[in-house]
C-alpha cells in the first residue's frame, strides 16, 4: 500500500518511520526546500519517547537533549507549588526529553532517510491540490516557483502539514485563522549556568504572566553550562489583534522584559536569563477548534494539522508522535483502508479534542492560577492555599487526560 505524507515535521517524520517499518511504501513531501534546525525547545513526554525508542532513536536523543528529571511549578515569587519526577526518574521505562525542536527534527530526518531512502523524502514540494478517484488519491505538489512540479498517486494521503494545513483547509475551507485568546509568547535560548539539578523544567507565574524554562543541550551540560530554553507568556488584553503567526518572527526584549524585571527567585534569575538570550522569537499562543472528523475517504490529518493546541503540559509534539503510532497500527490491522482511517480517527480525535479544550481552560496550569488568586503575595503554608488533596486531583486528572498517568504508561510497557 502506498502512502503519501504531506509535511516532514515531528509528526510527519515519525509517522513515516512507523509506517515504513510496518511494511508500507511511504513518500514524504515537504514544502521547504531544505530542513534547517528551526524553532527553540520542545519537551517529549515519556509515552511519546517510547515510540521514538522503538524506532531506535534513544541514543541520538540522549546524546542531543537533556533527560528531564523533574517538572516544577512555582508561583511568580519562585515558591514551589508542585514538583514531579519525570520519565525514568518517576520509575517509568522511558525517559522524558527536553530538546531543541530543530535538532529533534534533524534526528528524525536522518533516521527517516536511512529507513525510507532519500528518494522517498521529497523537499521543495508543497501539497497544492488533491482528489480521490477510483480508490486512489492523486496529489499535486508545487515547487519553489509555485508551479506544479510533481503529481503522485497513492492509496492514502496523510496531511501532517502543521497548523496551516492545506489538507485541513480543503475539507474546512471556511475555518479561518487559528484561534487566539490574547496571549503572546516570546521564546528564547540562552547559554547560561545550570539551575536546580540541571535537568528540571520550571513553570512559574500564572495565566496572564508566565515563565517556562528548561535546559535542552547535552553538549552544553557536559561543558558545565546550560543551554536554557525559555518562554515568556503575556496576556495582551482581550481587544488585542492576532499578530502574524510566523515560527521564525524575531521578538523584541523591550516588549516583555520589563514585566519580568523583578522575577529573581534566588535559584533562578529570570531577567538575567532573558537578557542574555542569543535568540528571541515571538509567536501568539494559538489553537484551533476540534474538528468533527479528520478522515475523508482515503485522506486524513495528523499532528498539528489535526489538533493544534496551546503549549500547555508539553503535548504538541508528543500527541503528534502518538498519532503516528495509532495510524500505523490501524492500517496494519488490514482490511479496508478507509475503515482503518476511521478507526484511527475514533481512537485519536476524542482524546486530542479533550486536550485542546482542557488547555483552553489552562489544563494542569490551573494550579498556578489558583495559587495566584488565593495568595498573590506568596504563601508561608501552601496547604492553607491549595490543599494537597486539591492539588493532587488537578495533577492526576490532567495526566489521565493526556494519557501520561502511570497506570496507562505501565500498561503500554507491559504490552510491548
Ligand atoms: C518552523 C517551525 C518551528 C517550530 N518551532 C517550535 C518551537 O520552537 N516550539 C514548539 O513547541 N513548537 C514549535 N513548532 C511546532 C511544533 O513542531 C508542532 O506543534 C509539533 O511538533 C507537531 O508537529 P507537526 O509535525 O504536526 O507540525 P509541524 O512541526 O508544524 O510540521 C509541519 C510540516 O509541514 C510542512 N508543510 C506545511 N504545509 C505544507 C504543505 N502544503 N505541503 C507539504 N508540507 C507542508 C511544514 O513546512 C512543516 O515542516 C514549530 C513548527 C515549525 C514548522
Amino acid at each position: 500500500m502506498k502512502i503519501i505524507i504531506a509535511g516532514a515535521g515531528i509528526g510527519g517524520l515519525t509517522a513515516a518511520m512507523c509506517l515504513s517499518r510496518a511494511g508500507f511504501d511511504v513518500d514524504v513531501y515537504e514544502a521547504v526546500g531544505e530542513l534547517k534546525p528551526l524553532g527553540v525547545g520542545i519537551n517529549i513526554q515519556a509515552g511519546a519517547v517510547r515510540i521514538l525508542c522503538g524506532l531506535g532513536l534513544e541514543p541520538a536523543l540522549a546524546a542531543t537533549g537533556i533527560e528531564t528529571r523533574e517538572l516544577r511549578y512555582a508561583n511568580r515569587h519562585g515558591q514551589t507549588i508542585w514538583a514531579d519526577p519525570r520519565g525514568r526518574h518517576a520509575g517509568l521505562p522511558w525517559p522524558q526529553f527536553s530538546i531543541h525542536r530543530g535538532e529533534l527534527q534533524m534526528i528524525l530526518f536522518e533516521a527517516a532517510r536511512r529507513m525510507l531512502g532519500s528518494e522517498h523524502l521529497r523537499f521543495g514540494r508543497r501539497l497544492s491540490t488533491f482528489e480521490q478517484k477510483g480508490g486512489k488519491v492523486v496529489a499535486r505538489f508545487a515547487g519553489r516557483d509555485g508551479n506544479i512540479a510533481e503529481t503522485a498517486e497513492a492509496d492514502i494521503l496523510i496531511g501532517a502539514d502543521g497548523i496551516h494545513s492545506a489538507v485541513r483547509a480543503h475539507f474546512y475551507p471556511n475555518e479561518g485563522p487559528p484561534k487566539w485568546q490574547g496571549i503572546l509568547m516570546w521564546r528564547g535560548v540562552t547559554v547560561g549556568w545550570p539551575f536546580l539539578d540541571g535537568a528540571t523544567m520550571v513553570q512559574a507565574g500564572h495565566h496572564t504572566q508566565k515563565f517556562v524554562c528548561y535546559p535542552i543541550s547535552r553538549t552544553h551540560a557536559e561543558r558545565g553550562e546550560a543551554l536554557i530554553n525559555w518562554i515568556c507568556d503575556l496576556h495582551m488584553g482581550d481587544s488585542a489583534m492576532l499578530p502574524r503567526e510566523d515560527w521564525n518572527r524575531p521578538g523584541k526584549l523591550g516588549d516583555f522584559l520589563p514585566r519580568f524585571e523583578d522575577w529573581n527567585f534566588g535559584w533562578l534569575d529570570v531577567p538575567g536569563v532573558i537578557r542574555a538570550a542569543h535568540t528571541i522569537l515571538e509567536f501568539p499562543m494559538v489553537d484551533r477548534d476540534p474538528l468533527p472528523c479528520w478522515s475523508h475517504g482515503r485522506i486524513t490529518l495528523l499532528g498539528d494539522a489535526a489538533h493544534p493546541m496551546y503549549p500547555i503540559g508539553s503535548n504538541g509534539a508528543s500527541q503528534a508522535i502518538l498519532d503516528g503510532e495509532a495510524i500505523t497500527q490501524e492500517l496494519s490491522a488490514g482490511g479496508d483502508p478507509e475503515a482503518a482511517l476511521q478507526r484511527y480517527e475514533q481512537r485519536r480525535l476524542p482524546p486530542t479534542a479533550r486536550i485542546v479544550e482542557s488547555n483552553r481552560r489552562r489544563g494542569i496550569d490551573v494550579m498556578l492560577d489558583i495559587v495566584e488568586q488565593r495568595a498573590p503575595q506568596g504563601f508561608s503554608d501552601l496547604e492553607s492555599v491549595l490543599p494537597t488533596v486539591e492539588l493532587e486531583r488537578i495533577v492526576a486528572d490532567y495526566k489521565k487526560l493526556v494519557s501520561q498517568d502511570r497506570e496507562t504508561l505501565l500498561k503500554l510497557a507491559r504490552a510491548q
